[in-house]
């Protein structure tokens, strides 16, 4: 109770499976008496591409534009564009991010990309002037919760799309760990156009379930170890 959680969503369709998921997430963490907040990427039609539009005012360097050092320098005197501002503001106050997302590519769909290129500016989610230790959002919680098309059959170390793991390695540790955020163990659902209206609703039953003992959860070991053993 009174933990702060901040859902990024990803899907264009509240009655898709992912909406139904992100329903459930926003109903059961406002019963446990945490305070919600949602990113619904789509519906706020935010901006993926990684701009000279982010900076407002004057650039640090005008004859060549870069990207990452003219965000940092606009975050340290409080110049990025106010959509960025305000999803720093979120992330800030939050100890849970949760995505929510279909899979696309085997990985995340390009305005949640565009939503982790923007928002995590150095300076603000990591520094590396602070060597391996650098990441900056330390004593949050990070958790994946996507769909595929795929089944689990496929995401096996033997099956055609290899270890789900793998997936997990950029977005899990790439991001999340690297900005000092933990990583709570994936929610995976696969395959909810494939399989049987019954399953659908396990599938649901089951999030909801995991929900009601999350805060309870330690996160995972986010090592080479854990993706690629
Ligand atoms: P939906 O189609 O919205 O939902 C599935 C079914 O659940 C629907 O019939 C819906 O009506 C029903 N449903 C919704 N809510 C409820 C409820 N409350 N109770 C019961 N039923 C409900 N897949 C991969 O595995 N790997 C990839 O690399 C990959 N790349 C992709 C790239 C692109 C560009 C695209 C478009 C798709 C890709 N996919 C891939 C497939 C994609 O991951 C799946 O289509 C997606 O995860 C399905 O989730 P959804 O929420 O869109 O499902
Ligand atoms: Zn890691």
């Amino acid at each position: 109770p009174g933990k702060k959680v901040l859902i990024v969503y990803a899907h264009q369709e509240p009655k898709s499976f992912n909406g139904s998921l992100l329903k459930i997430a926003v109903e059961e963490l406002t019963k446990q008496g945490c305070s919600v907040t949602v990113s619904d990427l789509y519906a706020m039609q935010f901006e993926p591409r990684a701009t000279r539009n982010d900076i407002v005012g004057h650039l640090h360097n005008s004859e060549a534009f870069n990207y990452g050092v003219e965000t940092w320098e606009a975050y340290k005197r409080g110049g990025l564009s106010k959509d960025l501002v305000e999803e720093q503001k979120k992330v800030q106050e939050a100890d849970l991010l949760i995505f929510q997302f279909p899979l696309f590519w085997f990985n995340m769909p390009a305005i949640l990309k565009g939503w982790m290129d923007r928002v995590l500016v150095q300076g603000f989610a990591y520094d590396l002037s602070k060597a391996c230790d650098g990441g900056l959002l330390q004593d949050k919680l990070s958790l994946f919760s996507f769909t595929t098309g795929g089944g689990q059959e496929m995401y096996s170390k033997q099956g055609i799309g290899g270890d789900i793991r793998y997936v997990l390695w950029p977005m899990q540790h790439g991001i999340m760990h690297f900005c000092g955020v933990k990583v709570l163990e994936p929610h995976i659902c696969y395959a909810p156009e494939n399989v049987s209206e019954e399953k659908r609703k396990e599938m649901l039953v089951a999030w909801t379930q995991r929900l009601k003992t999350l805060w309870k959860e330690k996160p995972i070991d986010c090592s080479p170890e854990w993706y690629f053993k």
